[in-house]
């Protein structure tokens, strides 16, 4: 196993940062920010406080929201819309933004066209590039939470260990890793999927003399110029590496252990033109913001065999780039495409055509003290490993130890894998609301997530006008809402045959994608009358009621 650097163990979830010199970029690592987006920038960034605030100072309060990534910034703001004052954020990390402020390897952009990927609340119309990079989106949430002036809720530097749920007060009791404890009458959790990293399982990375790490850490002091690299992986983060470190590094060997298809992406930077048009009519960025919902999310992504053959189809033509008939071939995937997650890059494939550049196929069978040895006995010596495993991505809220009603974990709960009703309620924990979570990945995360916390916001209002203490979800509707899930889920073909571990719990059951579009996803949470699919409790008598449910699923 890789080992994490001491300052990242520190929170008991691991994998975290607490110290603002794991966050900020202390070099000029990215250089992906075209120069046009200094002139473009507005001056309005979120500076992180000084002083890191300890929950202490906010005993209790009506709402916590856990995370301080695009699913916590989106809660806050639509909270604040609704009129609700009384939260707080609690963030592990010393500033805002998630995984776009985790995350900064060389290469690191978005796959979603930014236009996209972008509140409906927070219009940008000054993206330099249809697919930003990590930079400039970072830079984008900062401005969402200036512009909202969401400061005053955010406590950063707090690491949520667990919370339990307290139901003669119908209250969530939450203590963090510091010692310290808040009340809250709900909690909405958005840790996200992808803050856990998996990192190979190859034995001897302890006797490795270099310098290995994870993408999900990437060192701000570590030059790769004119070094031997090995590079684990040949997913998602990979596919963005590569074409970047073959550019300064002497030697790099990409260990792959099956192929994956990669897709271009059209990512010619906007003109100064361009953006001076969007900025001076707004009505020219919702169009472009119409024509990608109509692109991206009106059809279920992967359910149209012809499309899927013809991205199939494409990604090989692109394949063609390679020169070398051997490294083409084993670049060449045998499971469809959809298979695995969709990956898209310009310069991935041609950059096996460099002499420096190597394709490894043979599988790895140990580090040793100089570098990586495959099955075969050859030893490649390198001076840095970069692991690009990606991450675990299947645990969602149970990150963090809840326990709810009947002293249930959420772990417990979620043994045969983790499920809930609509992607945001799970039965047994009254009051605890996700954004991110099971089964709602699908396109624009940040457009599923905007349908999420409007559910939630909306749940929160007819609480309020009911007067209801507590609300926890049927079990029945849940189990229903999910065996349908299932059902639609075995209908993607592609999704089939065992590829998608990706996707897939050890139980067999996918438990984060979102089967339809986008645009269905958003039809489902928008249910004019939330509260009839959850037991309820009035905060007069904190009795449980019954209400007659009126609607259906998906
Ligand atoms: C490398 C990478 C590339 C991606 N590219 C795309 C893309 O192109 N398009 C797309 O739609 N999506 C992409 N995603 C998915 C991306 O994670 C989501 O789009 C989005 O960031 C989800 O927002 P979130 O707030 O739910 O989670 P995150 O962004 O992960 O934020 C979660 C926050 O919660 C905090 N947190 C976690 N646990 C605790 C705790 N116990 N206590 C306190 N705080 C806690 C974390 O520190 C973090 O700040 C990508 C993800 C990765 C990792």
């Amino acid at each position: 196993m890789v080992r994490q650097p001491d300052h990242l163990r520190q929170c008991a979830n691991a994998h975290i940062f607490r110290t603002v010199e794991d966050i900020r970029p202390s070099g000029p690592l990215h250089l992906d920010v075209d120069p046009r987006q200094r002139e473009h920038s507005p001056t309005r960034r979120y500076t992180p406080p000084e002083r890191i605030l300890s929950i202490e100072a906010t005993q209790t309060v009506r709402i916590a929201v856990i995370g301080a990534g695009p699913g916590g910034i989106c809660t806050a703001v639509r909270l604040r819309q609704a009129g609700i004052d009384d939260f707080v954020i609690l963030e592990q990390a010393d500033g805002i933004g998630g995984t776009w402020r985790r995350n900064r390897y060389l290469g690191l952009a978005c796959d979603i066209a930014s236009h996209f990927y972008s509140f409906s609340f927070a219009i940008k119309p000054d993206w330099t590039r249809p697919f930003a990079g990590q930079a400039e989106i970072l830079a984008y949430l900062e401005d969402v939470v200036t512009q909202f002036d969401l400061g005053r809720h955010i406590h950063l530097g707090i690491c949520v260990d667990a919370a339990r749920w307290n139901h003669d007060a119908a209250r969530w009791q939450l203590t963090a890793s510091d010692g310290s404890s808040l009340t809250a009458n709900a909690v909405v959790a958005s840790p996200g999927m992808f803050g856990e990293l998996r990192y190979p399982d190859n034995e001897g990375f302890d006797r490795f003399a270099g310098t290995s790490f994870h993408t999900g850490t990437w060192p701000n002091d570590h030059s790769l110029s004119d070094q031997r690299v090995a590079v684990i992986g040949s997913a998602a983060s990979a596919v963005q590496i590569l074409p970047e470190v073959a550019k300064v590094a002497r030697r790099v060997h990409l260990f792959q252990r099956s192929p994956n298809w990669v897709l271009p992406k059209e990512d010619v930077p906007f003109t100064i033109e361009q953006i001076e048009q969007f900025r001076r009519s707004p009505a020219s960025v919702t169009a472009l913001r119409a024509e990608l919902f109509d692109r991206y999310a009106k059809d279920p992504p992967f359910c149209n065999a012809a499309s899927n053959a013809v991205a199939e189809q494409f990604a090989a033509a692109c394949l063609a780039v390679v020169e070398d008939d051997d490294v083409r071939d084993r670049l060449t995937p045998t499971t469809p495409w959809g298979c695995h997650r969709p990956l898209f890059s310009n310069d991935y494939y041609a950059t096996f055509n460099q002499p420096h550049v190597e394709l490894v196929t043979d599988s790895i069978e140990r580090i040793t003290e100089r570098g990586v040895m495959t099955a075969d006995g050859a030893e490649r010596e390198v001076d840095t490993i970069i692991c690009a495993t990606g991450y675990e991505t299947t645990k969602f809220a149970s990150v963090i130890d809840f326990v709810g009603r009947n002293g249930q974990h959420l772990e417990d709960a979620w043994s045969e894998g983790a499920q809930a009703y609509v992607g945001i309620t799970t039965s047994g924990f009254p009051n605890l609301f996700m954004v991110y979570g099971p089964n709602t990945n699908a396109g624009s995360i940040i457009y599923m997530i905007e349908s999420q916390v409007d559910y939630i916001v909306r749940l929160l209002q007819h609480m309020e006008r009911d007067d209801v203490a507590w609300v926890d979800v049927r079990p029945e509707v849940m189990a229903a809402y999910n065996e349908q899930l299932q059902v639609d889920i075995e209908q993607v073909d592609v999704w089939q045959g065992g590829c998608s571990t990706y996707y897939r719990v050890p139980s067999g059951r996918i438990v984060t994608q979102w089967p339809h579009s986008m645009a269905r996803y958003r039809e489902v949470t928008d249910i004019p009358q939330p509260l009839d699919d959850y037991e309820t409790a009035v905060r007069s008598n904190n009795e449980p009621q019954t209400r007659d449910r009126k609607r259906r699923l998906t």
